[in-house]
């Protein structure tokens, strides 16, 4: 016999023990009753209860372990719900910012699309095929973080390209301006004071590019310049465009120069503030750059006179006429009729008294009347600019 089975044993005669047979006496109404409980329907009972006892114990264990784990996802899922909140928040900043910056760029876009449409009436694309092709070429990658998300480096290289292309545009712009200064300086005007009268009288306060979300953004350095240098062209094209270079009228022969002669009637010196074209009476007289007619009329000493007024403080002056042929306020292309040659005023025979101002004092128009090839070729280029822009705004 082992041991085990001996305290099993042991065991199951104290249980037994505890359920004996029982006998109660019930007395009701003086009659007495017999009762009996036996042993086996107590161990069922205590068996119940047990069970009972046992699944209840369980249960509530049950719960308890779910509550605990219950309260410690809920910590975990805080933790989440914390971290996502967070990574929320820096995927938000971090939108905003990329926001920021594509709408900075697509600003610029917007401005560089309006100055090249102001100064050369198309988009930037076609202001010169090498700058269009060669700002859509890839950029070499090295020049962007590889730190950065792959949306802001899109956007990086956007405005590595946008900056590019604007270094093309400022290039090309720069050399059109030099063209015309060349051109102008050769016409003997200064270039540096037509921009700088132009800018004076263009005024207005400096207000800093900012960009749409209205934060400082650090714009490429050819950006930055682009202004500058496309008001520049403008403003030399424009003079070179007003320049009166044209023929007043179809006659060679110049009966007088600009300068020191004695006086016609009088003998005496005197300044001659033009040149003087002979030709029979009724001859066209020709505007000698394009322009708007801002005098018709008489004037002492001048007679009939017609002035143009080609903008750029230049002004051309034609006197002595025997007709007019157009109205004050009209706009007139170079080489159009403006009046007839005659001889009113002081004047000693038919003939064209042509006078070129600027801004308000006369200035020989020899200069641009023999201007050279190569400046008038660099004239025709601006003013076919000039023109693409005027028909570009109509
Ligand atoms: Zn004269």
């Amino acid at each position: 016999m082992s041991s085990k089975s001996t305290g099993l044993r042991h065991w199951r005669q104290r249980f037994n023990a505890l359920f004996q047979d029982h006998e109660i006496f019930v007395r009701t109404h003086g009659h007495v009753r017999f009762l009996r409980v036996s042993a086996v329907w107590q161990k069922r009972v205590a068996l119940i209860v047990a069970a009972v006892l046992f699944v209840w114990a369980g249960t509530m264990l049950a719960v308890l372990v779910n509550q605990l784990l219950t309260a410690d996802d809920r910590a975990a899922v805080a933790q989440q719900q914390a971290e996502a909140n967070a990574a929320e928040a820096r995927i938000a900043k971090y939108r905003n910012s990329v926001a920021e910056t594509a709408a900075d760029l697509a600003e610029r876009q917007d401005q560089l699309d309006e100055w090249s449409k102001e100064s050369f009436g198309v988009e930037p694309a076609a202001v010169t095929d090498a700058a269009a092709s060669e700002a859509t070429q890839p950029l070499k990658t090295s020049a962007i973080d590889p730190s950065l998300p792959p949306e802001a480096q899109a956007l990086a290289r956007l405005e590595a390209r946008q900056e590019a292309f604007a270094g093309k545009l400022l290039a090309a712009v720069n050399d059109r301006a030099a063209k015309a200064e060349t051109a102008v300086a050769a016409l003997g005007l200064n270039p540096s004071d037509l921009v700088r009268n132009a800018a004076a009288g263009r005024g207005g306060p400096f207000i800093p590019y900012r960009g749409k979300m209205g934060k400082a953004k650090a714009l490429g350095p050819s950006f930055a310049a682009l202004e500058g240098a496309l008001f520049r062209m403008e403003v030399l094209e424009r003079t070179l465009v007003a320049v009166p270079s044209g023929n007043p009228a179809n006659v060679l022969m110049m009966s007088s120069g600009f300068g020191y002669r004695s006086d016609p009637f009088t003998g005496a010196g005197a300044m001659h503030a033009g040149l003087d074209f002979r030709g029979p009476t009724g001859t066209p007289i020709l505007a000698a750059a394009p322009g708007r007619v801002s005098f018709v009329g008489q004037k002492s000493g001048y007679g009939n006179v017609v002035e143009v007024d080609h903008g750029q403080g230049i002004l051309t002056r034609y006197a002595h006429l025997s007709g007019f042929t157009a109205k004050v306020g009209s706009q007139v292309a170079a080489g159009e009729q403006i009046a007839k040659m005659g001889s009113t005023g002081r004047s000693t025979g038919s003939h064209l008294h042509f006078e070129v101002r600027l801004n308000g004092v006369a200035v020989n128009p020899r200069r641009f009347l023999e201007a050279k090839a190569d400046v008038l070729e660099v004239k025709a280029d601006a003013r076919q600019r000039v023109g693409s822009v005027a028909r570009g705004a109509r």
